[in-house]
């Protein structure tokens, strides 16, 4: 039996070597991955089912006399004592097994089948991730209960006749329902402007016939026609190139690479509605979903209808609904988070990555993965073309825009008469704050400014709660997670002190554990809540908000915030990351970055690409209405080719810089990167095991292994980990290496967990 397609890292390396199996001119050996499987015939005796756990492959099932199946089927079959949800997938059987001693499939459900295209992709997905298939499989099949169709709903419709008594109340529902049309209960009474007891009475009376009504679409249809494009100039080119695409209705990838506020939206909209008049769906990926009800409304302005949402704020029904009407075809664009890539359309025609470069797209739990890499592998096989859109593009797509895989259309300027901010660095060194303080005077004196004006001022600091680390100034001691090695993040609104790795949270002490002195702990450098009470001790009149993920309420909180801002409602806003995104404050003309260099500090090879994004990002929130703005960026370190890159407004420059660093020392997308993360209860188990596999590793020529080593990281949850690193050239086999090795590698004992991350983003 067959669940796996061979070995994509040789024939197609993401973030490395596109070898040539993607191009066109060798579609032979492409073809050859995805040959299709024989069919199966419906008077079959055993089909493979695809579980959704970590098997490693399908497992053989006996097909009962009568039933039809077929590759894609949803069914249910038996599994140990349990009955467990499965697909019918693709590739021969063992073959030699007597269908006799296997266990029969239980149930097929009342579900289209999950389609060639999705199955390859499930495949593709597990080989490259070198995860079991199964899981990769649970993914796209998030909604058990949507396997059988959605319950008619009951409605009625009049049939004719007189009530006995006819009141105002029941004419004018009798008016309505006149025509012979169905209607529900209270969609009547709505209509009708009276109570449901008016319908219950004429029901009584023998004037409505029962009847049984299809569920209602999650959304309505689109239409492409709703508003007519309103592109101009460079909006315009973009979009035709990208339109050419759309018409072939074959694989092509687009970046468009454009400043922010320029109409990438607008671009990418004329994509869309190209896409729904040739009459296929489409799929939207957006990295934080949950917080972009305004790109839900923009959407509905110009096609007169909401995408479907798709996240996990999502209630199970919503969800449900969802999910059954993508596979149905009834629901035509989604809008989701990257786990909306593994929803089994019907006829997927178009993917969008909006904020492609965002780091949330990538996947750090149990199946490994980059949601736009892999957008780029399922619009190849589904042969539709993908667009992926950022101000900021990530290093991996520039580089692949230089060499022709992808078409770069560039935006270079906002649209109207909205400029980009002016941006300047604070030097720290020579504007330092007060005692106690965090923001430069230079900053507080520009805050004033914006206010006094009417305007908005924002200050972005990539740290929620109040202080990153507490200390006894008597005896030293700091507060440290009991289960991870990371430090206590003191929560002041909260009264907490909390863990940021596993979320272990205590009331915040009045006395040192430690040495027991009273009243002599001290918080440690800010976050977002020491910020807020700066800016409230120097302006308090002002009306600050302040913005991160853990705010109490939720999403829904977050959302009434938001739309707070946009319309006004507050002066000065403090937030983490969650406000670079996609937001649209019309009044805001002040960023202020709290501490520019955070984020270069740590080890990672993309801490500059990051930073670098995170900060334009940021600084790009401001003046998108054409009032004159400013953004200002706190740094340490103003000769920082980073720092120097932002204020100069030269990406170019800076992503010139950046790519021939990573091509220098063979780092993606030049070179391959997989990382093995060995955790245990012990640090001596996860130090032995992680030896043991490196001691496994095949000797080949371009990859070597590094490590292991201790994770920066080294206890999360009570779990020791240790790092490997493995290296490859662009063109080499990191999944068949890594196999071997795996093959190789002493078994899992005990606590020992193994995870691969193949071009890891994380290297904590
Ligand atoms: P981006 O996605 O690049 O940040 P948007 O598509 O959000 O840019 O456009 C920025 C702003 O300019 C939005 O408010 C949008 O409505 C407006 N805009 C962009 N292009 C046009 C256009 N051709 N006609 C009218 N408004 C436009
Ligand atoms: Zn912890």
């Amino acid at each position: 039996m067959t669940t796996s397609s061979g070995n994509p890292g040789f024939l197609f390396c993401l973030s490395g070597a596109w070898s040539g199996a993607m191009s066109k001119d060798s579609s032979d050996l492409f073809g050859a991955l995805f040959e299709a499987a024989p069919a199966k015939s419906m008077m079959s005796r055993t089909v493979p089912v695809l579980v959704p756990m970590p098997a490693p492959r399908a497992y053989s099932y006996a097909v009962p006399e009568g039933l039809a199946v077929e590759p894609g089927s949803v069914v249910q079959v038996p599994l140990g004592p349990r009955q467990v949800i499965g697909v019918v997938w693709d590739g021969e059987d063992d073959g030699g097994v007597d269908p006799k001693k296997l266990r029969p499939i239980s149930h097929v459900f009342d579900c289209p089948p999950l389609g060639k295209h999705m199955r390859d992709f499930i495949d593709w997905v597990a080989a490259y991730t070198l995860s079991p298939p199964g899981l990769v499989a649970r993914m796209a099949l998030r909604a058990p209960a949507a396997f059988d169709p959605e319950p008619m709903i009951e409605g009625l419709r009049f049939i004719g006749g007189q009530p006995e008594r006819l009141t105002p109340a029941r004419a004018k529902v009798m008016e309505i329902a006149a025509d012979g049309l169905s209607w529900t209960r209270t969609g009547l009474a709505h209509a009708a402007g009276v109570s449901t007891s008016v319908i219950d009475g004429l029901i009584a009376q023998g004037i409505f016939e029962t009847i049984f009504l299809p569920p209602p679409p999650v959304v309505a249809k689109p239409d492409p026609e709703f508003t007519a494009s309103r592109l101009q100039g460079p909006q315009k080119d973009a979009a035709d190139e990208i339109l050419a695409d759309v018409r072939k209705g074959e694989f092509a990838v687009s970046l468009i690479d454009g400043v922010t506020g320029s109409g990438k939206t607008e671009v990418y909209f004329e994509a869309i509605a190209e896409t729904l008049r040739r009459g296929k769906q489409v799929l939207i990926l957006l990295p934080e979903i949950a917080l972009t009800a305004s790109f839900l409304e923009r959407f509905q302005d110009r096609f007169g209808a909401k995408p479907a949402e798709w996240h996990s704020d999502l209630a199970p029904r919503m969800r449900e609904k969802v999910w059954r009407q993508a596979v149905t075809g009834e629901v035509r664009v989604v809008a989701g988070a990257r786990s909306a890539l593994f929803l089994p359309f019907e006829d997927l025609g178009l993917i969008i990555v909006d904020e492609e470069h965002d780091p949330a797209y990538k996947q750090e739990d149990r199946v490994y993965y980059n949601a736009r890499d892999m957008a780029v592998v399922r619009g190849r096989i589904g042969d539709f073309p993908v667009v992926l859109v950022s101000a900021t593009p990530s290093v991996e797509s520039q580089v692949n825009g230089q060499s022709g895989r992808y078409t770069t259309i560039h935006l270079p300027t906002r649209f109207g008469d909205a400029a980009l901010p002016d941006l300047h660095l604070i030097d720290m060194r020579r504007h330092a704050p007060e005692r106690g303080g965090f923001l430069s005077p230079v900053m507080i004196r520009a805050i004033g400014k914006t206010v006094a004006k009417g305007e908005q001022a924002l200050l972005f600091l990539n740290r929620r709660g109040y202080a990153p680390l507490t200390l006894c100034r008597v005896c030293g001691h700091r507060f440290q997670c009991p289960q991870c090695s990371s430090w206590l993040v003191e929560h002041r609104f909260r009264n907490q002190i909390q863990c940021h790795q596993c979320g272990y949270a205590e009331r915040t002490p009045e006395a040192c554990p430690e040495c027991g002195t009273l009243d002599h702990l001290v918080a440690c450098g800010p976050g977002v809540e020491r910020i807020a009470e700066e800016v409230e001790r120097h302006f308090p009149e002002a009306r600050t908000i302040v913005l991160s993920s853990d705010i109490m309420g939720g999403v829904k909180r977050l959302r009434l915030e938001l739309d707070a801002i946009a319309k006004g409602e507050a002066d000065i806003v403090i937030g983490t990351q969650l406000v670079a995104k996609g937001h649209n404050f019309p009044l805001m003309t002040l960023v202020g970055i709290v501490d520019a260099d955070l984020g270069l500090a740590n080890g990672d090879p993309r801490a500059a690409e990051r930073t670098f994004q995170l900060l334009s990002q940021v600084t790009g929130r401001a003046g998108r209405t054409g009032l004159k703005s400013h953004g200002l960026l706190q740094t340490y370190q103003p000769q920082h080719p980073v720092m120097q890159a932002i204020v100069s407004g030269d990406a170019s420059a800076f992503y010139e810089r950046e790519i021939s660093e990573r091509e220098r020392a063979i780092l993606p997308p030049f070179g391959r990167l997989a990382s093995i993360i060995v955790s245990a209860d012990t640090r001596q188990d996860a130090e032995t095991h992680a030896r043991g596999m490196r001691n496994a590793a095949p000797q080949v020529s371009g990859i070597s292994v590094l490590g292991p080593a201790e994770a920066p990281i080294a206890l999360v949850r009570g779990r020791h980990r240790f790092r490997l690193l493995v290296h490859g050239r662009r063109n080499s086999d990191m999944q068949g290496f890594l196999r071997a090795m795996l093959a190789q590698s002493p078994k899992e004992r005990g606590s020992v967990q193994v995870q691969l991350d193949i071009d890891p983003q994380s290297f904590l």
